[in-house]
């Protein structure tokens, strides 16, 4: 065993610790790294599984371009590099600057990013770099710009266990940031733990022991927190000592919320809540000091995103509960170093160190401090109006880094056009097959999580390491380099001389220094920012290669600084924060006969974004393997679909096939269906693509949580299941999912036609025509049911079970028989049954992914045992006892069985 690095986590803004380490076998190990602040040792069920997604399948190792007839092939760093830059200087001398884009991502190292933002800004001279963070946090960003005059998060981690009540708002924090949420409830169940509240549309794994949740109509959260603005002043919880001497526009700010939501039966009414059930948030709001609202991309999404944002923090300035221990707004966000993008300008609208594209004051001291040719003076366009310019041809050559915007993006098959148009795509990746990478001209391959060597900053702005422990694979380049590289070649030899990612990030620090005043006694001068690296301005290699995680602002004496505005000053001129006058506005496209429900869309517990790594994991495809449109039963009704049936949801601007659940905690009137199925794990399921593409006017965030919609059957003649230890040919299917498994490939299937003869159809399309295989076969011409199985030497090769209904036998007895090398007699006689001898129980779909716990085996332990604890089911099964994350799972089933003895 090697000895164990300490980096940090790839996927969400946790930002966990993680001691990572390589076997004898080469193996990846991975535990929580105790030493490390965010997570004290704990790991959710993804960064658990990280040993299981750094394998060699699907990597691209060797720069690809394509050729002006399709062709693809390999070429060398120098031939690619160069490719990139003389058409990169191509389009810029041709079309100007403004022609040249780089759409990047949250998934970037700092250092990376800082490069990427220097050449465009600041030597290319535009500003048409903007990065996936933009679908996920850009209102929280603008929300902080127009509070606090600097994209600040005021607090830290430790508040959430130090408030006496937290609010989450739009955000399914036990899925997508299990670490934090597991901090939240660890004090909550202790003495003195904090109350909680959830507002949320569907009642989700986090609302499971929460003390009160609201069911809150979409896009109405504008006028909830309006609400509460108005009942803190109704019943005199406001300071105004505070808000006079802090912050300015408190007036103007209440009216607004008064004109809207004086009354709290009247705000009920219009959010689709009980007026109770509001009127009991806003009195646990004003009667705790220590209030945290935490708030994700269910407050962001929206195209009225930054003014949710700021009717938040409203709330929390007219308390001045901000800069406090156990208090204050708290923005968490998704990816893992979205943060880190945000401080060094990888948004449109931002330049480096938190400085602005709007103030010329700004421009100079960065154009300065790079010494750089020019400097981009207007902001570049976000996100979506960016591959829009794609798609009417006044972008012309594209570099998007470690994304996927074809399925991402909302109203994806308009990106999908818009590419497919480009002059010049480049794509940097680390998986060579993605539905973005099919549309590249050139093809750069990345460096990944394990290889990479850099830094990234988690939500409470603590910066930590990403430290390499495995090998280079191929001829994969970190992106920095290759950016770099690419500069040298346009002709830009000063500014990109950089040897390894110290160096970068020394001078990224530098530049948050530069000119960084302290505030003047009468003011603050237009350059200050509370974004000041202070003494890792001056670190050394050695210094950079040990550095431990720390929060900034980072002191000259190397000090962190967990909270801000502590002081009472903000970074707005004259030091005060602005309260926002907010007006509650409806989602841009309301629902209609045609399209009559309200889709919403999300993660899952255990996949990350497009499942490019998440998706290599047996393990983490135990939980949920298939895209899936969870509706509310009466809907389902009306709408001719039933549960485990096919359907298809679309919109005006696009459609996609996934599995009707009910169950997800979702009310009538709206659909939910998950962000991460892209074309290379299902036939037609990328959500994206039927996103509308409506964005809030201030962060161009899109609306990804409101998109009217309608449900219809997805027609087919048979559904079934195949399990192979080899890919299929399953593209010519009207339906397939693709599920990795351990040591075999699961398909789930459909199909509009019956095949004429399912024996000879089953024979060609598993591989089972060669002489000397065994071939098990049933068919039931009456019922439908068709089920076969090939083996060679005794072994399992593949199976197929074909039905007209969706009803088949479980997965996972005949998913276990691909780890045995031979099978006896009594499994041979017991195949086509897809139950084991003797029948036995089905463990049901997983729920504990670490142990491989099924549903069914922990309700028969629950019912057995008369459990109400989780973890007595813990004791008993072992699930829920290494990561945690499924004990809000374990808590519902719990709740749900005590609710069927009860009735
Ligand atoms: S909560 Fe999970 S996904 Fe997020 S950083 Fe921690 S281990 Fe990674």
């Amino acid at each position: 065993m090697s000895e164990a690095v300490r980096t940090t986590c790839p996927y969400c803004g946790v930002g966990c610790g993680v001691l990572a380490s390589v076997d004898a076998d080469g193996a990846a190990r991975v535990a929580g790294d105790p030493a490390h602040a965010s997570n004290r040792g704990r790991l959710c069920v993804k960064g658990s599984a990280l040993g299981d997604t750094v394998g060699m399948e699907g990597r691209l190792l060797h720069p690809l371009l394509r050729e002006a007839d399709g062709v693809v092939r390999r070429a060398g760093w120098d031939e690619a590099i160069q490719r990139v830059a003389d058409g990169f200087s191509r389009v810029v001398a041709e079309h100007g600057p403004d022609a040249v884009a780089f759409y990047v991502s949250g998934q970037l190292l700092t250092e990376d990013y800082y490069v990427v933002n220097k050449l465009a800004k600041g030597y290319l001279g535009t500003a048409n770099i903007d990065t996936n963070s933009r679908l996920c946090m850009s209102s929280a960003v603008a929300g902080h710009k127009r509070a606090f005059g600097e994209d600040v998060v005021p607090g830290c981690y430790e508040d959430l266990e130090q408030a006496e009540l937290v609010v989450l708002v739009g955000s399914n924090t036990a899925w997508c940031h299990p670490v934090l949420f597991q901090r939240v409830t660890q004090a909550r169940d202790g003495r003195d733990g904090p109350r909680v509240v959830v507002i949320d549309p569907r009642f989700t794994a986090t609302c499971e022991g929460a003390d009160l949740h609201l069911p809150i109509r979409p896009g109405t959260d504008v006028r909830l927190f309006n609400g509460l603005l108005s009942f803190l002043f109704r019943h005199g919880v406001i300071d105004p000592a505070f808000i006079d001497a802090h912050t300015e526009g408190f007036d103007a700010a209440l009216a607004a919320a008064e004109a809207e939501a004086g009354d709290p039966a009247q705000v009920a009414q219009q959010c689709g809540l009980q007026a109770a059930d509001v009127v009991a948030f806003y009195r646990l709001f004003a009667r705790h000091e220590k209030v945290v609202t935490l708030f994700s991309q269910g407050v962001n999404q929206s195209s009225s995103g930054t003014d949710k944002v700021n009717a938040i923090i409203n709330c929390h300035l007219a308390t001045a509960r901000i800069g406090r221990p156990g208090m204050g707004p708290f923005s968490i966000t998704g990816q893992p170093n979205a943060m880190g993008g945000r401080e060094v300008g990888g948004l449109a609208n931002m330049l480096a160190a938190h400085m602005e594209l709007g103030e010329p004051a700004h421009r100079d001291i960065v154009q300065a401090f790079w010494q750089s040719p020019r400097m981009a003076d207007k902001p570049g366009l976000k996100a979506v109006e960016l591959f829009d310019a794609v798609g009417e041809g006044r972008i012309k050559a594209l570099w998007i880094m470690a994304t996927n915007p074809a399925v991402s993006l909302p109203e994806a098959d308009k990106v999908r056009a818009a590419l497919a148009r480009c002059e010049l795509v480049v794509c940097s990746d680390i998986v060579e097959r993605t539905d973005t990478n099919a549309f590249a001209h050139v093809l750069l391959p990345a460096l990944g999580w394990g290889e990479k060597d850099g830094t990234v900053t988690s939500s409470e702005r603590r910066i930590s390491r990403q430290r390499p422990f495995l090998p280079v694979p191929g001829e994969a380049r970190a992106d920095w380099r290759v950016v770099c590289e690419v500069a040298r070649r346009m002709g830009f030899e000063r500014g990109f001389e950089f040897g390894n990612p110290h160096e970068i990030f020394v001078e990224h620090a530098q530049l948050t220094t530069f000119r960084n005043r302290e505030p003047a006694a009468d003011g603050v001068p237009a350059a200050y920012r509370r974004l000041h690296l202070g003494s890792l301005a001056r670190l050394d290699r050695r210094a950079y290669d040990t550095l431990a995680p720390v929060q900034w602002p980072v002191t000259e004496a190397g000090e962190g600084t967990p909270r801000l505005f502590s002081d009472g000053r903000f970074s707005h001129a004259h030091g005060r924060a602005r309260f926002v006058a907010t007006a509650s506005r409806p989602p841009v496209h309301a629902v209609d006969r045609e399209y009559p429900l309200v889709l919403n869309t999300g993660r899952i517990r255990d996949q990350w974004h497009t499942m490019t790594r998440t998706a290599r994991s047996p393990r983490l495809n135990g939980h949920i393997g298939e895209p899936f449109i969870d509706m509310h039963p009466h809907d389902a009704l009306r709408c001719g679909v039933r549960e485990g049936t096919l359907a298809r949801v679309s919109s005006r601007w696009g459609a996609m096939v996934g599995r009707v659940r009910h169950g997800g905690g979702i009310l009538a009137g709206q659909v939910f269906v998950p962000i991460h199925w892209s074309d290379q794990f299902a036939s037609d399921a990328r959500v994206g693509g039927v996103v509308n593409p409506a964005v809030d006017p201030v962060s161009g965030e899109p609306e990804f949580k409101h998109t009217p919609v309608r449900v219809e059957p997805f027609a087919v003649r048979w559904y079934g299941f195949a399990l192979a230890r080899q890919a299929l040919p399953a593209s010519a299917l009207s339906y397939w999912t693709l599920i990795r498994g351990d040591r075999f490939l699961r398909y789930e299937l459909a199909h509009r036609e019956r095949p004429a003869d399912c024996d000879a159809w089953a024979k060609g399309w598993l591989g089972a025509d060669e002489t000397g295989a065994d071939w098990l076969a049933f068919e039931d011409r009456e019922t439908g049911v068709y089920r076969a199985v090939h083996l060679r030497d005794g072994r399992i090769e593949s199976c197929l079970f074909l039905a007209a209904q969706p009803h088949l036998p479980s997965r996972q007895w005949l998913s276990s028989l691909f780890a045995r090398e031979r099978l006896d007699e009594a499994d041979r006689l017991a195949l086509l049954s897809g139950e084991p001898p003797g029948g036995g129980g089905d463990p049901g779909p997983v729920v504990c992914s670490c142990f491989g716990v099924g549903r069914n085996t922990i309700l028969e332990a629950i019912r057995a045992n008369d459990m109400d604890l989780p973890a007595q089911i813990t004791a008993e099964l072992r699930a829920g006892g290494n990561c945690g994350s499924c004990i809000p799972e374990l808590r519902r089933l719990i709740a749900e069985t005590r609710a069927v003895t009860a009735a």
